[in-house]
């Protein structure tokens, strides 16, 4: 197998999952369109496979299929679909270098108490130890997915328990990690956010329908009304008769993924009471008092970076301006290259302008450098057009550690910043000088946030529980043949 790298223009980690889920009580409501149109606003948190469940009066079905929403999603899959007064919707980064269509969700099971569907956003950090005890006692898995795991142990305890509900809530005792979840069972629409609520979970109304969405901007796009954001360890139930709550497992704490305010959300979305748009700004504003340099123009890497860049140049003075061009209309097929492309496929993807650069000192901020080569390449894509200075400056800290918690940061040894400190990346990049937020000033960002806040990929300190056995691919290991 070629060694294949996923690519995000600057070079961020990326997040795994969006979910939504929609429950209506009005026939006249088209749910599939509604999760159609909201998968399109949550598009940024994974463009590798998208996927709908409906559920007609408990009978459930499903389209799924692998590339961005517009790619696995075609009119004619959707039209055969019957309607249906709930529906659920994934779409999906797979960190796997091979993702395939077994692994995409929802996740649409049969099991001895009816159906169930799920999609879910985050990862489990104790996967090896459940599917070491699920397999013992002869469970059988399709995929590797985490979601597949905690549809496997619901099943299992739902004899256990009266109703799904309560199933759910003993079901999270058992999992330990990141998760937020949008199931259907037959009559119900179910939300779940971990007790770490790592990931974002919000509850939505428009007319006589609710709905669930890793984030609020798709409650934007389809005219509806925010209402809350799910608490962390909560379980939200909506059925006909409304929106149930189930807090068993809230702590009053949590855990939020700091890097969804850096870069994972989009900016018009609000998450736990703060703007992601504020929330850049402050940081490029940070970034300014912390960094000061004497510039002509200030710009951001497109385009999680733009809002940091307003930021810097509201508090410097310095006046806000473009210098790179992004390319938004490279699909999937072109963005999953061998690594020894990399440096062609960026040049596709971003390009310097030229008119607005040539002569001029300037400021470009970018929201993380993971590896360190897109970073290089901005400098002397900038340099290359004629800039006079190049200082590079970072909305967040300096990643040291990996993340267990659904971001795709794996690999201690491939974050640039354990391999250099950031006056020696500055000389290695070319650049005049080079900064990064520090943890303090990233924390500053998410004032007024309603829970507390994960920082362990900047830090170290891991707010939950870290895999303690390594995850042994099933499908990877050699087959008993006897
Ligand atoms: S370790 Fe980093 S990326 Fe992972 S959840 Fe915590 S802040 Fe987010």
């Amino acid at each position: 197998m070629s060694e294949v790298t996923k690519l995000s223009i600057s070079d961020s980690p990326r997040d795994e999952c969006g979910v939504f889920g929609i429950f209506s009580n009005d026939p006249e409501v088209d749910t599939i369109q509604e999760t159609y149109k909201a998968l399109f606003a949550l598009q940024h948190r994974g463009q590798e496979s998208a996927g709908i469940v409906v559920n007609s009066g408990g009978e459930m079905k499903c389209v799924k299929n692998l590339g961005t929403v517009a790619e696995a999603l075609t009119a004619k899959e959707l039209d055969s679909l019957p309607k249906g007064s709930i529906a659920i919707g994934h779409v999906c980064y797979s960190p796997d270098t091979q993702l395939s269509r077994v692994s995409t969700q929802p996740l649409m099971m049969r099991y001895i108490r009816g159906s169930l569907a799920l999609a879910q956003n985050g990862a489990l950090t104790n996967k090896a130890q459940l599917y070491k005890m699920l397999e013992q006692g002869g469970a059988i898995f399709q995929s590797t997915s985490n979601a597949e795991l905690i549809a496997y142990v619901i099943a299992s305890l739902r004899l256990n328990y009266a109703t799904i509900e309560e199933t759910i809530v003993n079901a999270m005792k058992e999992l330990e990690g990141a998760y937020s979840l949008v199931l259907t069972s037959p009559s119900m629409l179910i939300g779940v956010r971990d007790p770490g609520g790592f990931r974002p979970l919000c509850l939505g109304k428009k007319g006589e329908s609710y709905m669930l969405s890793s984030e609020s901007c798709a409650f934007d796009s389809l005219g509806a009304e925010f209402i809350r954001d799910v608490e962390p360890g909560e379980v939200v139930v909506i059925d006909e008769n409304g929106v149930r709550s189930f807090k068993e497992n809230c702590t009053g704490k949590g855990s939020l993924c700091l890097f969804e305010y850096v870069y994972v959300a989009r900016p018009d979305s609000v998450i736990d009471g703060v703007s992601v748009y504020q929330a850049r700004m402050e940081a490029g504003r940070i970034l300014a008092k912390e960094h000061p340099v004497e510039a002509d123009m200030v710009c951001g890497v497109p385009d999680s970076g733009l809002s940091a860049a307003l930021g810097y140049s509201v508090e410097s003075g310095i006046p806000y301006g473009m210098a790179l061009i992004k390319n938004k209309y490279i699909g999937r097929t072109f963005a999953n290259k061998k690594l020894s492309e990399r440096e062609q496929v960026l040049k596709v993807k971003l390009n310097a302008l030229n008119a607005a650069v040539e002569g001029k000192r300037i400021v470009i901020i970018d929201d993380s450098i993971v590896r360190g080569s897109t970073c290089r390449y901005i400098v002397s894509l900038l340099r290359q057009s004629g800039a006079k200075e190049v200082h590079y400056m970072v909305s967040s800290p300096p990643f040291f550690n990996p993340c267990y918690y659904g971001i795709d940061i794996s690999d201690k040894e491939s974050l640039i910043s354990n391999k250099m400190s950031a006056d020696e990346l500055c000389r290695s990049i070319g650049a005049d000088s080079l900064g990064y937020l520090s943890i303090d000033g990233l924390h500053s960002i998410a004032k007024g946030c309603k829970v507390g806040l994960c920082d362990a990929c900047f830090t170290g300190n891991y707010p939950a529980k870290i895999p303690t056995e390594k995850f042994e691919d099933r499908f990877a290991r050699k087959i008993d043949k006897k």
